[in-house]
């Protein structure tokens, strides 16, 4: 098969990442026969530097014209880098949200996974992480609060603030259908997650995710209220296969989900439209206090790149081969700094960006 693939290495520790991903898809294609054409586009800081925009036009043109894109991280130390002095629309962050827009990625796809050889980095009691959790938080990412109307005004001499929260049925079909469509590729179940006890948006959610479920039998849907399912999420997170749920909910969520694995080095995303196209991008940022220094972990870029072989691509045994590296590498004990344990680390073996990136190409097999 034939991959067209747009990366965006970006800005800090996004060049490094991505390059290690790379290494790990070229082997994949070659242990399987498939053929990758890669093209590097400017997007964030470096784009500023040299077009004097985040992102121009032909960049956008590129990554349309593409079957996928690989991101590493954009933006810089938000205090110090001059790209912070520029007007809002003119900033490293700005160029990804042009992007979603332009590609219209409305499904934001967040896995949270306990490797059992990390169950120390993670902050729940030992009772609940012995027995370790497998989700994918699957978000509505173009609707909602943050996008609805929203103004600030003077009633009976004080200030007042509305923000508005829409969704149509057509936003939430699409999202519920993709939620479904991911499940039937993991443990086929659902937890729709809303607020339908108070809110009209909820209900229609509700009812929306209730037809799209007849047509998908084969996987269970329950439904949970958002302040219940925050309560579960640390209580007992190995109950969560997908969790499916609108974009302030998904957005405080995700990061909770993201938390209870203990590192943020390992979490990669997805963000997809009603094609086969995706956005995919680690969860971290561009970790500019370790930029250059060849010290950051490859691995959320690399699982990336797997989400994408999976869901773009449809190659789930390409995919499984680099999930599968990944956790023999950890079982092997190779560790980048940040999942470096502090104490009883005598049998770990620290290794460099560069050396994760290459020991996780040798385990491809
Ligand atoms: P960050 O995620 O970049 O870093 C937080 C901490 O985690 C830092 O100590 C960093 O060294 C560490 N870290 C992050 N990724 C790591 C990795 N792969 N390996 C080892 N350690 C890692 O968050 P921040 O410092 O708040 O943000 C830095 C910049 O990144 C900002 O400009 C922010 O706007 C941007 N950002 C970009 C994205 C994106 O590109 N989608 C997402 C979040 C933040």
């Amino acid at each position: 098969m034939k991959l067209k693939i747009t990366c965006i290495p970006g800005d800090g520790i996004g060049p490094e990442i991505v390059t290690e991903a790379k290494k790990v898809l070229d082997k994949v294609a070659k242990v399987y026969g498939h053929e990758i054409e890669y093209k590097d586009i400017l997007m964030g800081g470096c784009s500023i530097d040299v077009h004097g925009v985040p992102l121009t036009d032909e960049a956008i043109a590129d990554a349309k014209a593409a079957d996928a894109v690989l991101m590493g991280s954009i933006g810089g130390n938000t205090s110090t880098s001059p790209w912070y002095k520029l007007e809002p629309g003119l900033r490293p962050e700005a160029g990804l949200l042009k992007l979603r827009k332009a590609l219209n990625l409305f499904a934001n796809l967040r896995p949270a996974y306990l490797y059992p050889e990390l169950k120390s980095a993670c902050p729940l009691k030992e009772s609940t992480s012995d027995k370790g959790f497998d989700m994918l938080i699957m978000r509505e990412l173009t609707g909602g609060l943050y996008f609805g109307d929203r103004f600030t005004k003077e009633v009976d001499g004080e200030l007042v603030a509305t923000d508005t929260l829409v969704y149509k049925e057509s936003e939430i079909k699409r999202i519920a259908i993709r939620a479904f469509d991911v499940a039937r590729k993991r443990r086929k179940s659902v937890i729709s997650v809303d607020k339908a006890n108070v809110l009209d948006s909820s209900r229609l959610w509700r009812k929306v995710v209730e037809e799209v479920a007849k047509d998908y039998p084969d996987v269970t849907l329950e439904h949970m209220l958002v302040d219940n399912c925050a309560m579960q999420l640390v209580k007992d997170p190995s109950q969560f296969d997908v969790v499916l749920t609108e974009n302030m909910f998904g957005d405080i969520l995700s990061d909770e989900a993201s938390m209870i694995t203990g590192s943020i080095g390992m979490l990669s995303s997805a963000s997809l439209n009603d094609t086969s196209f995706g956005l995919y991008e680690p969860s971290h940022g561009s970790a500019p206090d370790i930029a250059g220094q060849n010290k950051a972990n490859p691995i959320a870029t690399i699982l990336s790149a797997a989400m994408m072989l999976r869901y773009s691509f449809n190659l789930d045994k390409e995919a499984d081969a680099i999930e599968g590296a990944v956790r023999e590498v950890l079982g092997d004990n190779y560790r980048t700094v940040d999942i470096m344990p502090k104490e009883n680390a005598d049998n770990l073996k620290l290794c460099t960006c560069t050396e994760m990136g290459d020991i996780i190409t040798e385990y491809i097999k």
